[in-house]
């Protein structure tokens, strides 16, 4: 019997390898490599590695997001065609794991409600350690910083998630930082959008919106004042907010929007 993890560059399947490391020490720690990933979140596993006493395997799927993009006639992924998902995360996943038993620990933590990426492969079965335990959000980040791994780092930018630097479940504000920060990131993504149109049909990464439009400086500027608004909105709302969550760095609802994309990207 196999025993592996998942590794997304996220701060819930991270805080599971720190935590069953001693329980499980024969386990397997596995990063999909889409090729497409933060700078930030290869240093963050290089961390975690030697945290764990480990390698973490890395596995690249057979073809690139470039010759799936082609594929699917130059239409960008999004949440209602996920082919990134299924072809660059999921797709390695189960050739990594081969047709032996293997149980697979996911990071679901006992505060969510979402259901996790079950494999249709009978011989792979999902265990939830942290909803086991009933470990909820606080305790993650008290791992995380027990451990001396923190938060992954793009979190202090203000991402809110792991996975592609074009992730199309950012938030207009998250694109906002992208440019800010990894300005050749930002338009690498603006390129693809700008191809899309070769296929006869434009794709924008958020649907109603291209990012040629959204970095005029007027946009980003609304866009920023927009979401200091909505803070402000949930922090009135929300007025016990617990200490580890605000150093944590990161409030609940930001959380809430991480929870919507695909689990083996951003858990
Ligand atoms: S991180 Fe986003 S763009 Fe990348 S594979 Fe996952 S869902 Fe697709």
């Amino acid at each position: 019997m196999r025993h592996v993890l998942s590794l997304s560059g996220g701060k819930d399947s991270a805080a599971l390898a720190i935590y069953i490391r001693d329980r499980v020490p024969e386990m397997e720690y596995v990063f999909h490599d889409t090729d497409k990933e933060l700078p930030e979140t290869y240093d963050y596993l290089d961390r975690l590695a030697a945290i764990l006493g480990k390698p973490i395997a890395r596995t690249s799927p057979v073809d690139t997001f470039d010759h799936w993009l082609v594929v699917y006639g130059g239409m960008l992924p999004s949440n209602h065609r996920r082919w990134c998902t299924k072809m660059l995360k999921l797709k390695p996943f189960e050739k990594f794991v081969g047709e032996g038993p293997v149980i697979n620990y996911v990071g679901l933590r006992a505060d969510e409600n979402r259901v996790g990426y079950i494999s249709t492969k009978p011989n792979i079965t999902a265990v939830y350690p942290f909803q086991d335990d009933g470990l909820v959000r606080a305790d993650i980040i008290r791992i995380l910083e027990d451990s001396g791994l923190g938060l992954p780092p793009y979190m202090e930018w203000g991402r809110s998630r792991s996975g592609c630097y074009f992730c199309f479940y950012q938030q207009k504000i998250e694109w906002v930082r992208l440019k800010e920060r990894h300005p050749e990131l930002y338009e690498r993504a603006k390129k693809y959008e700008e191809r899309s149109e070769l296929y006869g049909e434009k794709f924008y990464w958020c649907q109603n919106e291209s990012l040629a439009e959204l970095e005029q400086p007027a946009r980003m500027e609304e866009i920023r004042t927009n979401w200091i608004a909505s803070q402000e909105r949930n922090r009135t709302r929300r007025k016990n907010v617990p200490l580890v969550e605000i150093l944590g760095g990161l409030e609940p609802e930001d959380d809430q929007h991480l929870r919507d994309g695909c689990l083996i990207c951003s858990l």
